[in-house]
């Protein structure tokens, strides 16, 4: 590493610096130097973080611990990086270091200016390694004391334990990660909002410049309509304005805050901009588009006669997932273009992957299933875990889009066929095998993938850079090892945590665990899973739902031999009606979440499925409320995944709810009696069928009359067509799976702009 200063201002930095200053660091000295209107900053270098290491000799000792961790291992991980951390905030900044911080905030401004201070971090062979969000950021930091205190914290979340763990998995080497740290003056902007800087359908020289009174956050968020302005840039004119009404702002409260502010007389419907403004916004979009080379969806502010760029990225980063193909031409469902079809099914997860058969008949044989084997059989359950984890693709006998090996699979980013019927019958033991997840295809041999094609797991993470929709798109997530994948999304947040997943893999019921006074193990167990996925997208609503295990899959756990044997258990004893009759249960995932408030998650929102009627909604809050939560305050919202409970949304709303959403794999099923693993129906399964559409509308308005958020996670949320129908119907948020979350996120704004452009022409 070259001798680099330890503080580097916006206006000093070159492209080449990005290793010293890291992605952030590098984008807005880019902007600056381009002439674009950035609020002032300074980097502190990844160089400055490395002389602390150093200077302090906390180096080795630091490095020794991480190298010696086994990331897999929970209990470590949490224990190495809490300890990796004190070790950082433990030592003193050396004072040349110090110095330099403090002179350049200094300069920032003579009476102390209120900063943002945020990480960005750095990898020695690749300097911008799409480590987004994993460290901190702190907003509102006034102060000499503060703000070095802030760089220090910055500094010791680059070994947060989500950190650590994304880093190990994608092979990063701890010893050539560094961090560098960005300190901007914060702007309380008076008028703020988004544009594009041309047409984000048809590329024509309009751009559309959306805003509203005080902090981006209401418009970003979608927490308010704003103004819609088009700026012709042939004719420099504004050509069209659509004033909304303007319910709230978002404005700055105390030191580190937000509070929502209901506006109200001339401020509602006045414009927020002139046309002066909306030209001289779009004058600095169109320097960033020519600079960048591609139409931008940029963020802007303004604070009395000063207009600030926050953000530039471009519109259409994001591209659907490419699955290898061999060759051009798309294979056909009986005879594939790569080679001989030995079997087909549904194509469950994307992806192409070759390997040896695994065949499973029983949870003993999976002991033999070998990394990068290709796992055969009936149907997957929770027991199969550790091994799906090792296999490079997964085919089932039965099961549909919905079914666990489904769920299971997408979320691990391994490419899965599943209702084959007969692979188990057809395949052989060792036999070498190609999987093409999105066709649903099976082919004799090792076929060629071609190699730019990116692996299923790694399109998510491409596509981080978001295109902003009001409509949330969130992610759904059940196994807490896949948070990361899921938050380097850029999701929304997750609209759905399926807890049953990390229950399942405990290998013993939660009866088990109260047989056997081993209570504290069960809730310590649930707490850590579940924090993981907070601490994933800090600040970002995770909605966790309770358990919903049928009683098949319990049986085959310790514990569970006395579960009934059900005639058919996705009618039985499951979901919220189950919890309601097992107190015990039922407190046990009560006390995680309560324990997880008291932690600071005010992020955490508790979804019960299965829910038919409000009354088995208002006796789960009232027993919530008898063990000591605050229910009045707490985010309790239901699935929909009953017809009965789609006809009584009224009802529930009144029983106070706070949010629904839409189970459409168990919606689709109780209304149409398909049974959801049945592959000899699994034709007939309907998502868009009109008696389903009717229920999700009907639901969809009674939430909006009611001002209580409406949402999607079932697999329906995961189809593009379907979420462009339900932004359309009114939908406020959708939860997508993780390989899905880009090409929803691109339906989504692509249905909401053509119905701003729709609304902004019938006002012209
Ligand atoms: C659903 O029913 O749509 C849903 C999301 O729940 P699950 O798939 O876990 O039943
Ligand atoms: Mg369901």
């Amino acid at each position: 590493m070259k001798e680099m200063p330890n503080v580097l201002w916006l206006e000093e930095i070159k492209k080449e610096d990005i290793i010293s200053v890291g992605g952030k660091g590098a984008s807005l000295g880019e902007m600056a130097s381009i002439g674009l209107p950035v609020p002032k900053a300074f980097v502190v270098t990844a160089q400055a973080f490395r002389r602390f290491l150093v200077e302090t000799g906390i180096e080795e000792a630091l490095f020794r611990r991480l190298e010696r961790l086994d990331v897999d291992d929970n209990g470590a991980l949490e224990s190495v990086s809490r300890d990796v951390q004190d070790l950082v905030l433990s030592v003193e900044m050396p004072d040349h270091i110090r110095q330099e911080i403090t002179d350049a905030y200094t300069r920032m401004g003579a009476d102390g200016t209120v900063v943002a201070v945020r990480s960005s971090a750095t990898a020695e062979d690749l300097p911008d390694a799409s480590f987004a969000g994993q460290q901190e950021t702190f907003l509102n930091i006034l102060g000499e004391g503060d703000l070095l205190d802030a760089v220090q914290r910055c500094w010791a979340s680059l070994y947060g334990a989500r950190a650590i763990y994304y880093r190990a998995k994608q092979g990063f080497d701890d010893r050539s990660v560094n961090i560098a740290v960005v300190v901007q003056e914060l702007i309380r902007s008076e008028k703020s909002g988004v544009m594009f800087t041309s047409h984000p359908v048809t590329g024509e020289p309009l751009t559309i410049v959306e805003g509203s009174w005080g902090l981006g956050e209401a418009v970003v968020s979608g927490s308010v309509s704003p103004d819609n302005y088009v700026f012709d840039l042939r004719s420099e004119r504004v050509v069209d304005r659509l004033i909304a009404e303007k319910e709230i702002m978002i404005v700055p409260e105390g030191e580190h805050g937000t509070k929502i502010v209901d506006l109200s007389g001339e401020q509602r419907t006045a414009p927020v901009l002139s046309d002066a403004e909306v030209a001289r916004l779009a004058t600095l979009g169109k320097i960033a588009e020519d600079h960048y080379g591609v139409p931008q969806d940029v963020e802007w502010a303004i604070v009395g006669d000063d207009v600030f760029i926050l953000q530039s990225r471009p519109i259409t980063t994001i591209k659907r997932p490419e699955i290898p193909r061999g060759g051009a031409e798309p294979a056909e469902k009986s005879k594939g273009t790569l080679g001989v079809v030995l079997v087909e099914g549904q194509g469950a997860s994307p992806g192409v992957a070759s390997g040896r058969v695994a065949i499973v008949r029983d949870v003993k044989d999976t002991s033999a299933v070998k990394d990068g084997d290709i796992l055969v059989t009936k149907m997957t359950n929770p027991d199969m875990v550790p091994a799906m984890r090792r296999v490079s693709a997964i085919v089932t006998d039965e099961g549909g889009m919905t079914c666990h090996a489904a769920i299971v699979s997408r979320e691990l980013g391994t490419p899965a066929v599943v209702g084959t019927k007969k692979a188990t019958k057809i395949l052989k033991d060792g036999q070498i095998i190609t999987v093409d997840g999105e066709k649903g295809l099976i082919y004799e041999g090792a076929v060629e993938a071609p190699a730019a094609a990116a692996p299923a797991g790694a399109t998510a993470a491409v596509a981080a850079a978001p295109v902003i929709t009001g409509t949330l798109v969130k992610v759904n997530v059940s196994l807490p090892e896949a948070a990361q994948r899921a938050a380097a999304t850029g999701a929304d947040g997750v609209g759905l945590l399926r807890i049953e997943h990390l229950i399942l893999g405990l290998a013993k019921t939660p009866g088990w665990y109260i047989e056997h006074g081993a209570e504290e193990e069960f809730i310590g167990e649930l707490y850590n899973g579940i924090k993981i996925v907070l601490d994933a997208f800090p600040g970002k609503p995770v909605w966790v739902r309770t358990l919903d295990a049928p009683t098949d899959e319990f049986r085959n756990m310790e514990g569970g031999e006395g579960e009934p044997v059900e005639h058919n258990p996705m009618l039985g004893w499951r979901g919220i009606r189950r919890d309601l009759r097992t107190p015990d249960q039922f407190r046990l995932q009560v006390e995680a979440f309560k324990r997880l408030w008291a932690a600071g998650y005010d992020n955490l929102g508790v979804m019960f499925p299965m829910v038919n009627h409000p009354d088995e909604f208002a006796k789960a809050r009232a027993m919530m409320k008898e063990w000591g939560v605050d229910v009045e305050n707490a985010t309790l919202g239901v699935m929909i995944e009953v017809p009965s409970s789609a006809i009584l949304v009224e009802d529930f709303i009144r029983a106070g709810i706070r949010f629904a959403s839409f189970g459409t794999n168990d919606l689709i099923q109780y209304t149409l009696a398909i049974d959801r693993n049945n592959e000899h129906v699994a034709d007939m399964y309907q998502p868009k069928h009109p008696a389903v559409l009717r229920l999700i509308d009907y639901a969809i308005n009674v939430c909006r009359e009611h001002d209580v958020e409406c949402s999607i996670c079932g697999q329906a949320g995961s189809d593009p067509d379907m979420v462009t129908w339900l932004v359309g119907h009114g939908i406020n948020s959708v939860s997508a799976n993780i390989d899905a979350v880009p090409r929803i996120r691109e339906a989504v704004a692509r249905k909401e702009r053509q119905i701003l452009l729709d609304a902004a022409r019938r006002n012209a």
